[in-house]
């Protein structure tokens, strides 16, 4: 009997740690699993325990001297001139312990979810744990040293011949991920987040459309800071249905980076709650249309670890397992536990409060300018 949907989990996902006060903290998967078990919406029977990725696998998309680099930092045993080279040592990627191991269980992670799609065992998984969409070939980059979105994509298309629609809401460009399969037609990648013009990576016009064969299968929407819910989920819904009814994907990668939330440190974009319970309920839908349920779902950023991420990642597998998000209190048993830890009180309800977001006096202008935004992605695209 298929299994319908797959959470992906070990503890040593904890391990990817560049230091204590890093913005990047995997704590994250932690206290998302608990929140899901304490809401009985992730029980044991869910839960299934990855692989770690070899090598090979990682040279998939990465280069060896790359996949050698990481290994030697991780053993401190790695020159400073050659470790920048490969953008390891940075004030956003630092060198820490075992870096290689930790790095290759999140892709084991990816890709034990892509072995138990494409064997039937299961239609949906969650990996919370992957998503590093900013790994490139031969560079760490933007807290990302393996990039197990591209290197599970590239394993995927070794083993079936299925077109991969791979989604990435995440509030930076999925810049790796795109880089990957640039000229790939059989690869259609999408990224909707903050405009490059104050934000990291800088990436993620309009214009990037693909090369040559790939050339109109990469989609990008760089919207305005400040976006609020509403213009964020009009471009996304509008944009997701229209790209899937063009390409026509076998399956769907999902990167769920939960860092366009208004609370959120990093970026400046203004989501709530109401984004994130949306979005995987149209990336299910899509499945369901045209993947026959096939839906792969990694994680990424989020720096509000307490307040925003597990919330956000859950709703992801609410919607996975029940079809639906979760709507009412959050279990007390998970407050009573994480509140000493939080620095800000926790949020008491799956849902956030009318008094979260900020005023933002240009709403019109920059729903507006979104709005074009859209229509030029689409006329460039010629799928209207
Ligand atoms: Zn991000």
């Amino acid at each position: 009997m298929t299994k319908k949907a797959g959470f992906i989990y070990t503890p040593d996902f904890l391990n990817y740690q560049f230091s204590a006060d890093h913005p990047f903290n995997h704590k994250r998967v932690l206290l998302t699993k608990e929140l899901l078990e304490e809401q009985t919406t992730l029980i044991t029977e869910d839960l299934i325990t990855p692989r770690i990725a070899a090598d090979e696998e990682i040279a998939l998309f990465h280069d060896a001297s790359y996949i050698e680099a990481v290994k030697r930092a991780g053993n401190g045993d790695l020159k400073e001139d050659r470790a920048q080279e490969y953008g390891l040592g940075t004030e956003d990627t630092p060198i820490f312990s075992n870096m290689h191991q930790a790095s290759a269980q999140l892709v084991g992670g990816t890709l034990t979810a892509v072995d138990k799609i494409l064997n039937g065992d299961y239609k949906k998984i969650a990996n919370i744990g992957g998503g590093l969409h900013h790994g490139f070939q031969r560079k760490a980059s933007g807290f990302c040293i393996y990039n197990d979105c591209a290197i599970a994509i590239k394993y995927l298309r070794k083993q079936d011949d299925l077109k991969v629609l791979y989604v990435d809401t995440d509030a930076h460009h999925g810049d790796g991920v795109q880089s990957g399969f640039y000229d790939d037609p059989n690869v259609c990648t999408f990224s909707i987040h903050e405009t490059g013009r104050y934000l990291f990576p800088g990436t993620g016009n309009v214009s990037e459309r693909g090369i040559k064969s790939g050339h109109g299968y990469s989609f990008n929407l760089p919207i305005d800071a400040f976006t609020e819910d509403e213009s964020f989920l009009e471009l996304y819904e509008t944009a997701l249905r229209k790209i899937a009814a063009f390409f026509k994907p076998d399956i769907i990668v999902t990167q769920n980076g939960a860092d366009s939330h208004c609370l959120d440190p990093l970026t400046h974009l203004c989501g709530t709650m109401k984004s994130f319970e949306k979005i995987p309920v149209i990336a299910a839908e899509i499945a369901d249309t045209y993947c026959d349920g096939r839906w792969l779902a990694v994680g990424g950023g989020g720096y509000d670890m307490w307040r925003v991420v597990p919330r956000a990642w859950g709703q992801v597998w609410n919607v996975m397992k029940t079809g639906a998000p979760c709507k009412g209190p959050l279990p007390e048993t998970w407050l009573e536990k994480w509140q000493k830890e939080s620095p800000a009180p926790l949020p008491v309800s799956w849902q956030d409060g009318a008094d979260i977001q900020p005023n933002i006096p240009r709403k019109a202008e920059i729903t507006e300018k979104n709005k074009l935004l859209l229509e030029d992605m689409l006329k460039y695209t010629a799928i209207i």
